[in-house]
């Protein structure tokens, strides 16, 4: 997707407008060596949702060793580093700022001290009451160290009077509204917990017939060789301890509502959500767009990489040759772009050259995930002509995307920079130098995932949110007027 949040990976890249969220990695393991390293290994796997900072905490029995910082995993932890932290239990972190700025102290898991002993607490989601509970907890006399909800989160937990680590999270639960997925480490044990929704993914997998891990994606398992056994359901808490895992239902679902953006761009295409593969989702967009939307071309391309899985499907269907028309720099992981266009235009020529042999004289049909701002499609295809392409028609394997995220994906702009907020089909098409523009519409989408359409979040397509978004958040990103909407009273 063209996103590209505010402290995301890569590029000037439209779709980083919308930064990926965040990824939790945890494993109880008793027994095993090393499983510091263990942890680095599967945090790695998930390594493209959230490139900001990174942390782990490991509970050695008696207290937790942890170390936390800045950037990537490999800018964090070096080998000294990872052979210092020691423990039997392992709770690790990718961050994206999706709420709060990007500092050290919001860098994850982050620890707290409950009065049955010490935690550490790393999320993925966004908390939509994170003011009322940081204003709750002023009011008692805490002050939260900190800018982001997980801080709020992880104070609020510290505090709870309840006699266990699971009672506090079980009350932290009925109190917290919007999308969580987390993991709490302590020095004996690993609880997860996922909100009643499931917005964000959260898997159980089983190593060795000795360990369990918890994972954002199930990418990660397979990096480490573990067996996946099932999604954290949603409203439900797992604890596991010693080679025990015991689960509790806190909370009935009201409505399911996995985001369907982890379909289009955000999972990586090896992994799974609720048994559907990401990489055969991605593909049958594609046969879903050569349907709805063909038109005679010499070449199908997508544009790197995730808008190549859709492409494949889409000359699948159309019988039309698949061919490479950009080559990606691999070696560029963070953009360091931003304000202006032109500095958006050389990050695209960074991070994307044309192939003119592939591209030279062609009819091309270009697929791309989605465009957001629209600020980078019209580079790319401005990239495409000057390699001679003769016409480009784009197809964009989701619906236009009208309306902000609430649930964990930053959309630091509000929902006037969304360029389908704005502008009409033809007017992108223009805006970006098309010849012709097509999106998949939110019908084919559900179809090409495979799952009723109830059970995901399509609130930045059709404005249906499945949590109720407080109305201070909706005057934010909706850049409305004060007056527009009427704010609740504190
Ligand atoms: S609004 Fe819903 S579907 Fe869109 S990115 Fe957010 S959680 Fe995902």
């Amino acid at each position: 997707m063209h996103t590209d949040c505010t402290s995301c990976s890569m590029m000037s890249h439209d779709r980083r407008m919308w930064r990926e969220e965040c990824g939790v990695f945890g494993i109880q393991a008793p027994g095993q060596q090393d499983l510091s390293r263990t942890c680095y290994f599967g945090l790695f796997a998930l390594q493209h949702r959230g490139q900001e900072g990174a942390g782990m905490a490991l509970g050695d029995g008696s207290g937790i060793n942890s170390h936390n910082g800045m950037g990537l995993l490999s800018q964090v932890f070096d080998d000294e580093i990872i052979s210092r932290l020691s423990g039997h239990v392992a709770l690790g972190h990718v961050r994206y700022s999706t709420m709060g700025s990007n500092i050290m102290e919001n860098t994850q898991p982050i620890r707290g001290e409950h009065s049955s002993g010490p935690f550490a607490l790393a999320h993925n989601g966004n908390l939509l009451n994170a003011v009322e509970l940081r204003e709750e907890l002023h009011e008692r006399g805490i002050e939260v160290a900190g800018t982001s909800d997980t801080a709020v989160l992880t104070a609020w937990i510290a505090a709870c009077k309840e006699d266990t680590i699971e009672d506090a999270l079980i009350a932290a639960m009925h109190r917290c509204r919007g999308a969580y997925s987390l993991g709490v480490v302590t020095p004996t044990h690993m609880v997860a917990a996922r909100d009643p929704q499931g917005v964000r993914p959260l898997c159980v997998g089983r190593l060795n017939d000795t360990g369990w891990v918890i994972a954002s994606e199930t990418c990660s398992l397979h990096t480490l060789g573990a067996k996946y056994v099932r999604e954290v359901e949603p409203g439900e808490l797992v604890t596991f301890r010693d080679n025990e895992m015991d689960s509790i239902q806190v909370m009935d679902p009201e409505r399911k509502a996995s985001c369907i953006f982890e379909f289009i761009y955000f999972a990586r295409p090896d992994s799974h959500i609720y048994g559907r593969s990401i990489y055969q989702s991605r593909v049958r967009m594609g046969h879903m767009l050569a349907r709805q939307a063909p038109v005679e071309a010499d070449m199908v391309m997508g544009v790197p990489e995730t808008g190549i899985p859709s492409a494949i499907g889409y000359a699948e269907v159309s019988g039309i040759p698949f061919g490479e028309g950009f080559i990606k720099n691999r070696y560029i992981h963070r953009t360091f772009i931003a304000p202006s266009q032109r500095m958006r235009s050389l990050g695209v020529r960074m991070k994307l050259t044309p192939l003119r042999e592939a591209v030279d004289g062609k009819r091309l049909i270009v697929v791309d995930d989605s465009i957001v701002r629209g600020t980078t499609t019209g580079p790319e295809m401005e990239l495409l002509r000057g390699a001679g392409a003769r016409e480009i028609h784009v197809r964009i394997s989701c619906p236009p995307i009208k309306f902000p995220c609430f649930y964990g994906v930053d959309t630091s702009a509000g929902r006037s920079e969304l360029i389908a907020a704005r502008m009409t089909r033809e007017e992108i098409r223009k805006h970006i130098g098309a010849d012709s523009l097509e999106y998949l519409n939110l019908r084919n989408l559900v179809k090409a995932v495979g799952l009723p359409k109830h059970n995901f979040c399509t609130a930045c397509f059709d404005n249906d949110y499945p949590i109720p978004v407080p109305e201070d958040l909706m005057i934010t990103k909706f850049d409305l007027e004060e007056e527009t909407v009427p704010v609740a009273s504190p």
